[in-house]
């Protein structure tokens, strides 16, 4: 969205926000369809399941309609029982969020305001500088290694500001991941004033696609590290980011703050149904993480075909160097009837991130890029 050059309000937002500029989502759908004149396009922009959602989380939606006139349970005790039981914790560890992106800015919100630090890697999840200079917080971008985090680098930029440190691992957008044994070192060097939030928004592909032993589920370590906050999503691999639920794993007290913040009933009626449904159908994830796992070797395969090198992922995108401006090759997709996403930012202006589709979509994006 255009910025207005002057706004009236500008010297009254509080500190952060004037320089900031909002998350830019990847191109809906229909304002493709809109704009360009075509039907048909595909989108591979978000890392949204081309699968669609679970069948039983669907029809859950569809029976809760008639009490859509109540106020959901804002203590949402079903689906925190199993959460609970799925990650061996009390549900008073779980908090949940409108999306996951709404436990990470609980978590800036209650742990970070001006004057002190937030950690993340170069090169990770969009939304860690925003939600860090929403607050007036100071962000701390840690070069990446080789696209991935720098974990030795980030442990020593640790100071005694630092309130925060965000890993994604998966990592979005490069798809890079770290194993069990060095971010159980990070964890064990970083003291334990500093909260460790360890986004696994892409854990379901990477459990499936990595070797088991050396791809770790934090969730594991939640008792030996007070300081742990562990978050995942209902958005990817649940396939119902339109319903938008997500949800960290903590200490109860931590978990006793976020929900000091956290807006009531910030988890919508057909939302909490609709998970709980997507949570049992784990036949349903399976198809998912199949089509996934297949998808990522075709479009290994395919672009290997057209002399492009993708970053090896463990999540459902693969972020590719396409040799040119990305931004220039996004927008001949779009005219193509594909969505894709550049990668604008500073280092990584000649890649763009292509999300796992359906075999045929593969295929179709795969043809445009030759
Ligand atoms: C998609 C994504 C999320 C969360 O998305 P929500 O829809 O808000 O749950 C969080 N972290 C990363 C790294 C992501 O890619």
């Amino acid at each position: 969205m255009e910025q207005p050059k002057q706004n009236r309000f500008l010297s009254r937002a509080s500190s952060g926000v004037p320089g900031l500029k909002p998350y830019s989502p990847g191109k809906p759908l229909e304002e493709l369809e809109r704009e360009y004149g075509i039907t048909d396009a595909i989108k591979l922009a978000s890392n949204e399941n081309p699968m669609g959602p679970s069948p039983k989380a669907m029809a859950a939606v569809s029976h809760c309609l008639t009490e859509l006139h109540r106020y959901p349970d804002d203590g949402a005790y079903r689906l925190k029982a199993l959460l609970a039981q799925k990650h061996a914790v009390s549900s008073d560890q779980i908090v949940l969020g409108n999306g996951s992106s709404n436990v990470l800015e609980l978590l800036v919100r209650v742990f970070a305001s001006v004057g002190d630090e937030v950690m993340f890697s170069q090169h990770a999840f969009a939304m860690y500088p925003i939600l860090t200079q929403a607050v007036g917080a100071t962000a701390v971008e840690v070069p990446s290694n080789a696209w991935g985090h720098d974990l030795p680098a980030m442990s020593a930029a640790i100071t005694d500001k630092t309130k925060l440190v965000f890993i994604a691992n998966p990592n979005n957008p490069t798809g890079t991941w770290l194993d069990r044994e060095s971010l159980r070192q990070f964890l064990e060097a970083v003291p334990e004033q500093v909260i460790v939030v360890v986004d696994e928004a892409y854990f379901e592909f990477a459990m499936a696609t990595a070797d088991k032993t050396a791809y770790p589920d934090s969730s594991y370590w939640l008792s030996d590290f007070p300081n742990l906050v562990v978050t995942r999503t209902f958005s990817k691999a649940y396939g119902i980011a339109g319903l938008r639920v997500g949800y960290g794993i903590c200490h109860s007290e931590m978990s006793d703050l976020l929900n000091r913040v956290r807006a009531p009933f910030n988890v919508n009626l057909p939302a909490l149904a609709g998970a709980e449904a997507a949570l049992a159908d784990t036949a349903h994830i399976q198809r998912v993480v199949e089509n996934n796992q297949a998808g990522l070797a075709q479009l290994h395969a395919g672009l290997q075909a057209l002399g492009l090198q993708a970053i090896p992922s463990l999540a459902n995108f693969v972020c590719v160097d396409v040799k040119q401006d990305g931004l220039v090759l996004y927008e001949s997709l779009l005219r193509k009837g594909v969505i894709v996403r550049p990668r604008p930012s500073a280092g990584m202006k000649s890649f763009i991130r292509i999300t796992v589709g359906t075999v045929a979509e593969n295929e179709k994006l795969l043809a445009a890029l030759t």
